[in-house]
């Protein structure tokens, strides 16, 4: 106790020298404990349990801040309680990538690329000792709105075969839009032009559907900046859409995240947690600094961290950063976010409906028949488990809440039972979660701009001490998260050991 007001008293004398105010003129020592660590994480998600355990590989110590009761953010697998069968509500797939295989191994878990089994029959059981996501069904295409048939505009498969190596030629000019955002200047027009406008100025409209299809949460695809669209739907996926997506082998992705908190010890992980305030700047200018975090935990009240690096790993909007004593230039490049659409995933049961068919939401009058939003994307049964169905739904903003998304999902799965001939049923929420805002973008002014540029010049703001990791930093997709971890987090990081 004695150390901790000593310290106290030493923050204190620091950081009223140095700033009009601190931590501890604020809080007054009112901490239960001071945790020092080299490197202070803040967001245990996909990015942030990745560098964690990157930094511990560096025998760098680390603590992570987490929000939820759990590590992994949008990856969460559901266990059913009467077959303990697993479905993975969130992150699904992984790119082919070595930095996926790595992270993997290390945690000593079972890897199973997707196309090198046998899936079942569409129109056949599912096979059980599959991961859920490899049930294959049959495809219906069908207005959500109203539960009319869609007959799609398709293209051959040639076509389609054509579009996808034109538009993976096209990508390769700007290959380096798969590490980050390190953009050449000027920023080629190419990738802030509206996304439909790229496919049709490229010729891509036949593979459009098939991007469409897996670029869920993007919400009106059409009009997102291009850059958007094409990292999160990128040329690996064009190479795995053949060599195939990895996942975990017992369709238990959460593990992952678990497993790496066993990794780097759950003593370092601060759970149901969020930094209340920061001094980032106490004794910037002089050898040995640290970074103050002062921490509300669920359980133990205040805690302190005090750390030389600090990685931001959660969504930077200005309104999740509230405490901070964030620097002008952040200020300036966080207060550009606009929160542009909305993402929800979850599972029911008591549907009742053909449990071999997904119905896709499909509209007659609409660009590639693309369904009017907000709405579910589509309504699939999960095939391992009787009478459960996923649930994904978007939206063009995420302003909605969970009661409007539940009733709209309700009224659109009737309208299908109705379509279907089937009994209409009250369906019982197995889970339900929000993604929402899912992606933070800025307008295409911006990008054109240079916003960018302002982004990736944080990384070692503050004398070397701040850095920044997560979808803001690079696009929503774990595996090349993970690579950005490697290729630019922690070789930046390491500058300044
Ligand atoms: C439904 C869905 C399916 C997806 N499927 C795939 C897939 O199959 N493959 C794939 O590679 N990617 C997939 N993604 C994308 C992938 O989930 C994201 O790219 C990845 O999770 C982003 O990592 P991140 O670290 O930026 O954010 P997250 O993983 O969301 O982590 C951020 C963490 O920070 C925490 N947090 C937020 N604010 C605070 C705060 N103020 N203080 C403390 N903690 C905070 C959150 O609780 C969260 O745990 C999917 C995403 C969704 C939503």
């Amino acid at each position: 106790m004695l150390s901790i007001l000593l310290f106290a008293l030493l923050s204190h004398v620091h950081a009223t020298d140095l700033h009009s105010w601190g931590i501890f003129d604020n809080n007054f020592g009112e901490w239960s404990e001071v945790i020092e660590r080299d490197v202070c994480i803040v967001g245990g998600g996909a990015s942030g349990v990745h560098a964690a355990v990157s930094l511990v590989d560096l025998n760098k110590t680390v603590v992570v801040v987490e929000r939820n009761n759990r590590l992994g953010g949008d990856t969460h697998t559901y266990i059913h309680p009467e077959t303990n069968s697993l479905v993975d509500i969130g992150v699904v797939i992984f790119q082919p990538l070595s930095v996926v295989y790595d992270f993997f191994e290390k945690l000593n878990l079972p890897l199973l690329n997707m196309s090198a089994v046998q899936w079942n029959v569409p129109g056949q059981p599912a096979n059980t000792s599959q991961p859920a996501a490899m049930f294959a069904t049959l495809r219906a295409d069908v207005d959500f709105r109203d539960g009319t048939d869609i007959l799609l505009q398709t293209d051959t498969s040639d076509a389609v075969t054509d579009a996808f190596q034109r538009m993976s030629d096209i990508l390769s000019q700007y290959d380096y839009i798969l590490h980050g955002y390190d953009l050449p200047d000027p920023v080629p027009e190419d990738l802030y032009m509206p996304y439909g406008a790229f496919i049709e100025k490229y010729n891509l409209t036949a593979a459009f559907r098939t991007i469409y299809q897996i670029s869920q949460g993007m919400g009106d695809l059409l009009h997102v900046p291009t850059i958007y669209a094409v990292k999160y739907f990128n040329t690996g996926d064009i190479r795995a859409l053949t060599d195939g997506y990895l996942t975990h082998a017992h369709g238990n992705n959460s593990e992952i995240y678990s497993r790496a908190g066993d990794y780097i010890s759950y003593d370092n992980v601060l759970l149901e947690s969020i930094v209340v305030s920061s001094n980032r700047r106490k004794n910037l200018t002089t050898e040995g600094s640290r970074a103050e975090l002062l921490v509300s935990t669920r359980d133990e009240g205040l805690k302190l961290l005090s750390c030389t690096q600090v990685v931001l790993a959660v969504p930077p909007e200005l309104s999740n950063l509230a405490g901070w004593d964030l620097t002008d230039q952040e200020q300036e490049v966080f207060s550009r976010y606009i929160a542009a659409n909305g993402y929800w995933t979850g599972l029911v049961k008591n549907v009742g409906l053909n449990q071999t068919l997904t119905s896709w939401n499909a509209a007659a009058g609409t660009p590639f028949n693309i369904p009017v939003l907000p709405a579910l994307y589509d309504l699939s049964p999960v095939g391992t488990i009787d009478d459960v169905w996923w649930i994904k739904f978007g939206a063009n903003n995420p302003t909605l809440t969970l009661d409007q998304v539940k009733s709209y999902v309700e009224r659109e799965i009737h309208t299908i039972q109705r379509a279907q001939n089937a009994t209409l049923t009250k369906p019982e929420w197995l889970i339900f979660e929000s993604h929402s805002p899912f992606h933070l973008q800025v307008a295409p002014e911006d990008i054109k701009g240079g916003f960018f540029k302002r982004l990736t010049a944080l990384q070692g703001g503050l004398g070397g001490s701040m850095f920044y990791t997560g979808a803001a930093f690079h696009t929503q997709y774990s595996s090349l998260l993970w690579r950005f971890n490697r290729e630019v987090l922690i070789p930046k990081m390491m500058e300044y050991w």
